[in-house]
């Protein structure tokens, strides 16, 4: 047994405590006492630092976003051709009248 889960042994914290704490640390500084029990779970589990990599990433996905909508430079892709776009509306809107 690793050195990380032999610790984490004794702070006793489970994946959904340590994420649920993960959650509450972006909001709020963990107190110093929790941080340390985070940490030790966190080193010693692969799935909660997956999962903490997973949030990072969106985090910084959600940020480039929000950057480039603010310079107007993203341009959402369009999939449907305008025409296509244009028969689905009507054939909706026709459903609605019958
Ligand atoms: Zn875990």
């Amino acid at each position: 047994m690793g050195f990380w889960r032999k610790l984490n042994g004794y702070v006793h914290m489970n994946c959904k405590q340590a994420t649920e704490m993960y959650s509450r640390s972006v909001d709020d500084a963990l107190p110093f006492r929790e941080k340390v029990r985070f940490y030790i779970h966190y080193f010693a589990c692969a799935p909660c630092r997956f999962y903490v990599a997973q949030l990072k990433w969106l985090d910084r996905a959600m940020t480039h976003y929000r950057s480039l909508s603010r310079d107007g430079k993203f341009q959402p892709v369009r999939v449907l051709p305008s025409d296509a776009r244009e028969r689905i509306l009507s054939a909706v809107s026709n459903s609605e009248r019958s």
